[in-house]
């Protein structure tokens, strides 16, 4: 194997943990696509210890700076892998496309994440993790990944903006739920629409509430909402369940539960929050309204990894990992909505996390290991 090409802030020859000496803090920000250009920033860069990868190192194309860790998402899963990074002692740069805050930002009231009796708003929670990571140093820098290229025993993220070089990435890109697209969905989405029954099904007691889809998660939602409401109704487009025949029995079981078969929605109907749910039958073409207080979208999640095809192994698009959030690349790891997992929630992403750091670190300090043995001449 190639000797590792020296990390910055790493000692190898004194310790096998890397040390943090050259994160780039909020006050001085990494250079993307709109100073680029400034001769001043590549006079810095070209005296900083920038390590060649391919030695063709020239004063107009200067390669990528080599971190430890990149992170790529600025969500839950994200700013905690970061924090956990530092907290090894790892050179750690955090990659999002957007806003930092991800899905749960988006969220109307987290009410079953741990430390927060009454709730707290998913805007403030995202924020809060946010500002944690900041304080803690993380170099958050904007920039969309497009491509994940091998580099010795490194890796190269190719980015919109920059090329990034690490001895170690987690992914934590995430995943949205699949929207239907019809009239007044996102207009009331947190206002009785919603996409995740763990999360908002306690604001529907004693209530009618239905659940668009016919999948395992569907009639998951469905069943776990037939202990909270008075009414459940799962609306699917076929004449038949996809979920798991267990789950089928037991939903045909419960009282509370009636299935509206061959049928579509077409509207979410409201003012200022949600009224009823306007539907087709599609064998008959016959449209009507359902009166329901809660709409539950339960038709699957669409994570962003088309541009991971080929690289890593996929599973309907979520990133395969094992327990310890292992890729199926050495040097890769996945944490959090975006990896297969039967529960995407705010405290999985977290877990999942932390144990993606843990991976991480253990991989570096082992490259880092194996640089000592063949500086020693024992490689
Ligand atoms: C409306 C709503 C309400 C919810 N309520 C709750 C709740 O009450 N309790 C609960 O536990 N869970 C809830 N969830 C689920 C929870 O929000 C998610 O499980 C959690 O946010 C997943 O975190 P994550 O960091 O894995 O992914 P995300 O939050 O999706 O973050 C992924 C980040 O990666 C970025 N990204 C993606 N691709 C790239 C790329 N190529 N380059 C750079 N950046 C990229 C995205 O912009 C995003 O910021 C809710 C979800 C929604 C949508």
């Amino acid at each position: 194997m190639d000797s590792v090409p020296p990390v910055v802030g790493a000692d190898v020859s004194r310790s096998r943990i890397p040390r943090n000496t050259r994160s780039r803090g909020p006050d001085r920000p990494y250079p993307t696509g709109a100073d680029a250009g400034d001769p001043s920033q590549k006079a810095e860069q070209a005296s900083s210890p920038v390590v060649d990868m391919n030695n063709e190192h020239t004063s107009d194309s200067l390669p990528p700076q080599l971190h430890q860790l990149i992170v790529v998402g600025g969500g839950v899963a994200g700013c905690t892998a970061a924090m956990y990074g530092q907290r090894y002692g790892l050179d750690v740069v955090l990659l999002e496309k957007a806003a930092p805050g991800g899905q749960t930002a988006t969220a109307s009231l987290v009410e079953n994440y741990p430390g927060f009796p009454g709730g707290i708003s998913g805007f403030e929670l995202a924020q809060r993790v946010h500002q944690q990571a900041q304080e803690a140093g993380i170099t958050f820098l904007t920039d969309l990944a497009k491509a994940l290229l091998p580099q010795g025993p490194c890796w190269t993220l190719q980015g919109e903006v920059d090329s990034y070089c690490a001895q170690a990435v987690i992914l934590t890109l995430g995943a949205a739920p699949r929207r239907l697209g019809v009239p007044g969905e996102a207009r009331l989405l947190g206002h009785g629409v919603s996409f995740c029954a763990t999360c908002d099904g306690f604001f529907y007691r004693g209530k009618r509430v239905a659940v668009v889809g016919g999948g395992n998660s569907a009639v998951d939602e469905a069943l776990y909402l037939t202990d909270i409401a008075e009414q459940v109704y799962l609306i699917h487009r076929r004449h038949e369940l996809r979920a798991e025949a267990y789950l089928q029995e037991r939903a045909f079981a419960r009282a509370n539960l009636e299935i509206v078969w061959d049928t579509v929605v077409e509207e979410v109907v409201g003012q200022a929050e949600l009224e009823k749910v306007r539907v087709r039958n599609v064998r008959t073409e016959q449209v009507s309204d359902l009166e329901v207080d809660g709409l539950f979208v339960a038709i699957g999640h669409a994570p962003q990894t088309a541009w991971l095809e080929g690289t890593l192994d996929l599973e309907d698009g979520f990133i395969v990992t094992d327990h310890l959030m292992h890729t199926s690349q050495a040097g890769i790891f996945a944490a959090g909505d975006v990896r297969n997992t039967p529960l995407r929630q705010i405290t999985t992403a977290v877990g999942d996390a932390s144990l993606a750091a843990y991976s991480a670190y253990q991989h570096i300090s082992a490259l880092s290991e194996m640089d000592v043995a063949s500086l020693m001449g024992q490689g």
